[in-house]
């Protein structure tokens, strides 16, 4: 149980960030919750989250690529419940375009929301973790941390570069018994996101939805089925527990052995 903690987890406002807001505040932990959205909807999914878990929650819609505003969500967090004990780096953007033609505005936005901000956010709140003797921090990457696509090169830099931010903060923490930084890679998640990238696929080649549902997992060499986002709040919840003060410095797969397996049908 996450008791008489508080979380602070980016991009909470739908997805494996929504997921894991409420999987942290089950185990008792109070939230603070980000992200954009349509704000009714996102004051309802905060009170159902509240509701549900007895926890506090609280909502912040910072855009992480603006300092001030970045630095306002800790404030109001280390305000509202005393202290941030677990920081999920969660927020995303992606854009989808070839190296030759990667806007730079659009490069510097990806890489401020994906990797300087996770790295901004951690400053602020290590010292009160170390001050607490205890500190969870988890950051979202991917299996594409790990390997390339086309058309994904802001993604693809970002999430390299937090599995190394991921392995430089834990160098820095290992000494600290109950603070911990892991970073955590999955497989194709079935994700509001995810959905409206499956829905354009099926538009560009004249599918219907299932048909593109299926067909895009096939084309990224995952072939038993979407990961589901609960899944990836469940291994957020199990690295913030006591018992899982030594795992750290790691990035974890969760991807149903898609990295693993890479190599699976070339000569090599
Ligand atoms: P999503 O696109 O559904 O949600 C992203 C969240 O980030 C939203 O809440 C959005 O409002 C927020 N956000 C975007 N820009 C922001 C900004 N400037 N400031 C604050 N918040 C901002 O994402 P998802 O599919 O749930 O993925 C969540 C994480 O998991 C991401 O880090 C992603 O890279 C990673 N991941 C996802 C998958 C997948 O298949 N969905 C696979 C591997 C890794």
């Amino acid at each position: 149980m996450l008791k008489d903690k508080t979380a602070l987890v980016t991009g909470s406002t739908r997805g494996i960030g929504e997921a894991t807001a409420r999987a942290l505040a089950a185990q008792g932990c109070n939230v603070m919750m980000n992200g954009f959205g349509d704000p009714d909807e996102i004051e309802a999914k905060r009170a159902q989250i509240e509701a549900d878990s007895g926890a506090t929650v609280r909502f912040h819609g910072a855009d992480l690529s603006d300092e001030k505003q970045l630095d306002d969500l800790v404030d109001s967090a280390e305000a509202a419940f005393g202290g941030v004990d677990i920081l999920v780096n969660n927020a995303v953007i992606r854009y989808f375009h070839t190296v030759d033609d990667f806007d730079r505005d659009n490069w510097r936005h990806a890489l401020s929301v994906n990797v300087t901000a996770p790295f901004f956010l951690m400053q602020r709140v290590l010292p009160g973790m170390r001050k607490r003797g205890w500190g969870r921090l988890v950051n979202m990457a991917s299996v594409l941390g790990m390997g390339a696509r086309s058309g994904r090169a802001d993604y693809v830099t970002s999430k390299t570069a937090i599995i190394g931010l991921t392995r430089a903060v834990a160098a820095e923490t290992k000494e600290a018994p109950q603070i911990t930084c892991n970073a955590i890679c999955p497989g194709s998640v079935l994700t509001p996101n995810t959905e409206i990238k499956i829905g354009e696929l099926a538009e560009a080649e004249g599918m219907d939805f299932e048909e593109a549902k299926a067909q895009y997992l096939l084309r990224r060499g995952q072939k038993t089925g979407y990961i589901d986002p609960a899944q990836i709040a469940d291994l957020i919840a199990f690295l913030c527990q006591d018992s899982s003060k030594d795992i750290t410095g790691t990035a974890i797969p969760i991807d149903r052995g898609r990295s693993a397996t890479w190599l699976e049908g070339s000569d090599g």
